[in-house]
């Protein structure tokens, strides 16, 4: 497993190298990460130490054997990470979110061979990430690998970015061969929920982890109540389980319960294609009797009914009532079509 660690923002060259020297002991971090220019949402706070901060990284480079990482968001950015030797960039949510952005970064990583990871946009729109990925894979030669750091929702559940955990899988879909890692601080926002959002990840086959670690998180000048300290740190990896990814073991055990699913999925579509015809009769009564198509009350006496089961069922009654949604926005479609179908005859 991967792991990227170090402060939100390299605050003085006391605490990069105390936090340096803390990360060595934990053993398994492979770079460490520090902001050195810092986005944040409003204006009038930290907002980074700039090019001396790099100047520490190259000094400590020289004593320990560490890699370093920050963000990049202006091409002079990578320009000057690249003057001090960082070993690898990361792209910011803000700014993967701006393809004319991603765009000139391209243009400064062009012909070298900075690997570059890259956040994904606040919004959960899959094909903006893969897209910046996408373009940082035609500039430069290093690796470039994808963070997930959740999203910015209205409705971000009790998390600081929703995991929306469907949009990284289907980025794995599209994407299988590049690297991902999770950022469990910025989505929980709170220390005390980073080794569960962590474990999480890896049970989904994320390859590593970026983590904010402060000597003294309390203190820390941006993002203190996610940073953790690197003795958490080194417990949280202790603790954690990574998964082997599709070994043909794991195909052999599934083998069995992965056929009962293919026959339950038949079973519901099947069952689905039972309801839609039903719909289509429906349409066709409603008709000559002028009934609306869409009758609040019996919806609503429905999705009262479905809960009571769900709850009997031990289905979580949100996923039920939003599954009922979709299904019937679907039935009220084929309704109105099977209806403009019959116009036309
Ligand atoms: C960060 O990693 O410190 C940061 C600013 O993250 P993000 O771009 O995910 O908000
Ligand atoms: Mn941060």
């Amino acid at each position: 497993m991967k792991i990227v660690a170090g402060p939100c923002s390299v605050e003085s060259r006391r605490q990069l190298a105390e936090v340096v020297e803390a990360l060595a002991t934990v053993g398994s971090v492979s770079m460490v990460r520090g902001g050195v220019w810092k986005p944040r949402t409003r204006p009038g706070g930290f907002e980074g130490i700039g090019e001396p901060a790099l100047q520490w990284m190259a000094e400590l480079k020289r004593t320990k054997t560490f890699r370093f990482c920050c963000e990049v968001a202006l091409s002079e950015h990578v320009e000057l990470c690249l003057r001090y030797g960082v070993d690898a960039v990361w792209i910011g949510a803000r700014t993967t979110a701006n393809p004319f952005l991603v765009g000139e970064l391209c243009e400064a990583f062009s012909g070298t061979s900075l690997p570059v990871m890259v956040k994904n946009a606040p919004s959960p729109d899959v094909r903006l990430w893969a897209g910046a990925i996408e373009r940082c894979g035609k500039s430069t030669s290093g690796a470039v690998s994808a963070v997930h750091r959740g999203f910015d929702l209205y409705n971000n559940l009790g998390y600081r970015n929703n995991p929306l955990w469907e949009v990284p899988l289907e980025l794995r879909r599209i994407m299988p061969q590049v690297e991902m890692l999770c950022d469990p601080s910025h989505i929980t926002g709170d220390r005390s929920r980073i080794a569960a959002t962590a474990q999480t990840a890896l049970d989904l086959g994320f390859d590593g982890l970026m983590v904010e670690v402060h000597p003294s998180p309390d203190d820390a000048l941006t993002d203190p109540a996610q940073q953790i300290t690197p003795q958490a740190l080194a417990d949280m990896v202790g603790g954690l389980t990574v998964r082997r990814t599709d070994s043909q073991k794991a195909d052999a055990a599934l083998a069995d319960c992965r056929a009962r699913i293919d026959a339950i999925d038949h079973q519901l579509l099947r069952l689905l294609g039972q309801r839609m015809d039903t719909s289509r009769e429906i349409a066709l009564v409603k008709r000559p009797l002028d009934i609306a198509l869409y009758q609040p009350a019996r919806w609503n006496a429905l999705v009262a009914d479905r809960k009571r089961l769900a709850e009997q069922l031990g289905l979580d009654a949100d996923f039920v009532g939003r599954l009922l949604e979709t299904i019937h926005a679907e039935s009220v479609k084929v309704q109105q079509q099977t209806l403009n179908a019959d116009n036309q005859q």
